[in-house]
């Protein structure tokens, strides 16, 4: 079996990963992956905004890093990307951001349903204890159909996020689902099967089976990330993930170049 490209990984710029890039380069031409992506957290037009990703000043050098890998290892291919926190009032942040660099892809996250509460922080643990789950859920899908509606990205990153620390809402959330992923399909956007939350309490990949049933029913396109943060962690699971995905029915991957998508048979 060929292995899809892994779309989603980080560096030690974000202050919370492990490894240079070529290291993770290294890894995936170990295990035959034939193409990477590296996705780290974006800055923030604000560099005090959290403590989780590189600084504004950094980016260049976090460019610098990804053609280092590229030159030491001429035969496999990397794709240069950004994982983008989508806050409403950013728009214009991440175009700009868009411009200043020539990246393949962003992947839109939401990580924060507010300007406080980055819902997978674990240090934010107890502030789920707060919160009746299904609103949780319902604000983060807010803002992911939000996201999708934008078109800034060619990606949406892990889209069942909140169910991270195994808490879920009793009540049907198939609703948010649609409303999103009729968003996507809309802007030509395609959602990731991130492998990260098989390493996570939910231990399921994002996003779960029905949702992704769902996508499929849309006809929204899908890539594949480990969302590594250690080089060990590039290509996680992409066994399960493609297997996964086939079940639900999709033959077909998406890679990009320049912005532009590429179908590939899965
Ligand atoms: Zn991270
Ligand atoms: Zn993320």
């Amino acid at each position: 079996m060929s292995l899809p490209a892994d779309y989603h990984m980080h560096t030690p710029l974000c202050r919370h990963a492990v490894g240079e890039p070529v290291e993770y380069a290294r890894q995936a031409r170990n295990i035959g992956i034939p193409e990477i992506g590296f996705s780290d957290h974006s800055p923030m037009a604000d560099d005090h905004f959290d403590n989780w990703r590189m600084y504004d000043r950094q980016l260049d050098e976090y460019v610098a890093q990804v053609q280092l890998a590229r030159q030491t290892y001429p035969d496999l291919s990397i794709r240069l990307a950004l994982e983008v926190d989508y806050l409403p009032g950013q728009a214009d942040w991440i175009r700009r951001l868009a411009t200043r660099h020539p990246w393949d892809y962003f992947i839109g996250s939401v990580h924060y349903i507010s300007e406080t509460w980055d819902i997978d922080n674990p240090a934010k643990l107890s502030e789920w204890k707060k919160r009746d789950p299904y609103e949780v859920w319902s604000a983060y899908f807010d803002r992911l159909t939000q996201a999708a509606e934008t078109g800034l990205f060619e990606i949406i990153g892990h889209c069942d996020l909140p169910k991270k620390f195994g808490i879920r809402p009793a009540q049907d959330c198939t609703p948010l689902y649609e409303k999103f992923l009729s968003a996507a399909a809309r802007a030509g956007c395609a959602i990731e099967l991130n492998t990260a939350g098989l390493r996570k309490d939910c231990r399921e990949i994002y996003p779960a089976a029905d949702l992704l049933q769902l996508a499929f029913a849309k006809n929204v396109p899908i890539t594949f990330g480990s969302d590594a943060h250690d080089p060990a962690e590039v290509g996680h699971a992409f066994a399960e993930a493609v297997a996964l995905a086939r079940r639900t029915g999709y033959t077909q991957t998406l890679r990009f170049r320049q912005r532009r998508a590429e179908v590939f048979p899965l």
